[in-house]
């Protein structure tokens, strides 16, 4: 009898512990994806094109060994015993995903499996330490980011990745779903010509750009990862967010790279200590599955936001007037991720300047991030509204024209995202304007036509933010 191996958001072949089971035992093997989109929260646009290019890199994989990938669009809660039945399958096998409505549609179909005769079992997910592992004296996750990665690190090297099977033996042939019918990729408008021009989404491609990372990035990664103008950082997060490559395969090729060069050690740590945020937003959303919507801060559930429609608008299409904040909102637009640091900033201008309510923005770059995470994603919200786990502080309000003066001294990332200013000097790229009606005229730069001038002045954005602040701070 046939085993099924259900592939979620773990999209590889290589260290994918379900598949290298099932090929071990020597039984056909039935490889089927699912789309539910009544699990967990449904991915938005840019990811769900991410989806599509992965299955079909997945496919490809699994033909090139003997595999077939089946596709069934349904609730999984139905569809994996329709196709158990249909197969006469002994046994499911898939590798766990630690969130809450994941874990109890697991429950849910180990107990109508084994009703059927069939052998449900899961395997350990995507995450170097499990989060029963990691709590404190009370039983509870961790709520601060260095002790939780001390208690990582204390755990010991991860289990070494598990290699790709050589070979499958394809189970009978199902019908299966076609991809166009999963309804992925947008057809009019077409959107997607960014994200087709900056990725490569598969397994192959991810495993080339850890190499490529490891060989040139990571040496300098600890000083350049804060640079938007320098390719300064792996960019790895859609690989990882859609399980092309796993957490322990990363750790354990950074950690040989290391060994092997010394140079490295200190951008490896750094690195590591970043999948680390990762897995700390995981975390975090396991103890609090309504990250997305809730305040981890109940005192900011009083926060007076604003409502503004069109500050939103300017917003999302990176027209606010501050160089930096519209450089990467349209970075996120073209291509489906943003610098770390300028999030960081874009967020921070969002919730403090502008008074918008974090959820907002969250939603924005759900819709918009191809590394769109559940856990990742509201919880950097979250961190950068100050109602997170190991927030920054709210009254600690960046400055956008700073920021871009110090992380993108010659305006190099400024001109490539916002073209219209591409011939103002340096120093003021990042705040055009200071300058004076001849330095506009002769960079071709009409404020206020041609790029607006700024949404809010900075000082009194900031001023409107800690009133706001100290409101809920009275109580
Ligand atoms: P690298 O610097 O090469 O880091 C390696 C890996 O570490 C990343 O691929 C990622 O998996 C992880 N990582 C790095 N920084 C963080 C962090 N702060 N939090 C969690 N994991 C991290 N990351 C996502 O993967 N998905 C999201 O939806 C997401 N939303 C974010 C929203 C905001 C407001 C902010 C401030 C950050 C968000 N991040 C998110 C974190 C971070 O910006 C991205 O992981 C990073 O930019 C990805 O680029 P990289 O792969 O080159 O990172």
């Amino acid at each position: 009898r046939p085993l099924i191996v259900w592939f979620r958001d773990d999209l590889r072949l290589s260290d994918h512990p379900a598949l290298h089971a099932a090929a071990r035992a020597g039984a056909p093997v039935i490889c089927l994806h699912v789309l539910d989109d009544t699990v967990g929260r449904p991915p938005g646009g840019a990811a769900r094109w991410w989806l599509a290019q992965s299955l079909r890199s997945l496919a490809a994989g699994l033909a090139a060994i003997g595999g077939v990938l089946t596709l069934r669009r349904g609730p999984a809660v139905k569809v994996i015993p329709e196709v158990a039945r249909e197969s006469e399958a002994a046994a499911v096998y898939w590798n766990e995903i630690a969130q809450a409505p994941h874990q109890a549609l697991e429950t849910k179909l180990k107990g109508s499996l084994a009703k059927l005769g069939v052998d449900p079992q899961s395997f350990p997910g995507d995450l170097l330490a499990s989060p029963g592992a990691i709590r404190n004296k009370e039983g509870r996750g961790l709520r601060m980011f260095t002790p939780f990665w001390r208690r990582v690190l204390a755990l010991g090297d991860p289990p070494k990745p598990l290699p790709a099977p050589k070979a499958l033996r394809a189970g009978l042939a199902l019908a299966s779903d076609t991809l166009e019918s999963y309804g992925l990729e947008p057809t009019r408008p077409d959107w997607t010509g960014g994200l087709r021009a900056t990725w490569q989404p598969g397994e192959t491609q991810a495993r080339g750009r850890l190499r490529d990372f490891l060989k040139t990035t990571a040496r300098g990664y600890a000083s350049d990862r804060d640079r938007p103008d320098l390719p300064g950082t792996s960019r790895l997060s859609p690989h990882l967010r859609f399980g092309e490559i796993s957490p322990r395969q990363l750790w354990h090729a950074a950690r040989f790279a290391a060994a092997e060069d010394p140079a490295l050690a200190s951008g490896v740590e750094k690195f590591l200590s970043e999948l680390g945020w990762r897995e700390f937003c995981r975390h975090l959303l396991f103890d609090h599955p309504d990250l997305a919507t809730e305040n981890l801060q109940s005192s900011f559930d009083s926060f007076p936001w604003r409502r503004d429609e069109t500050a939103l608008a300017a917003w999302q299409r990176g027209r606010t007037g501050y160089p930096i904040v519209d450089a990467g909102l349209r970075e996120l637009w073209h291509t489906g991720v943003m610098h770390n640091r300028v999030r960081m900033v874009v967020a921070s201008f969002l919730v403090k300047h502008l008074l918008i309510d974090w959820r907002q923005g969250e939603a924005w770059f759900w819709d918009t991030l191809v590394d769109a995470d559940a856990g990742s994603n509201p919880a950097n919200w979250q961190w950068v509204a100050g109602c997170g786990a190991d927030a920054a502080p709210y009254f600690r309000v960046f400055n956008p024209v700073l920021q871009g003066e110090i992380f993108d001294p010659d305006g190099t990332y400024v001109r490539r995202w916002v073209p219209e200013l591409k011939h103002l000097p340096a120093k003021l790229i990042h705040q055009p304007w200071k300058a004076t009606p001849i330095e506009l005229a002769s960079a071709g730069v009409e404020l206020g036509r041609s790029y607006p001038c700024p949404f809010v002045d900075h000082a009194r954005g900031r001023e409107r933010a800690l009133a706001a602040y100290a409101k809920i701070r009275k109580g």
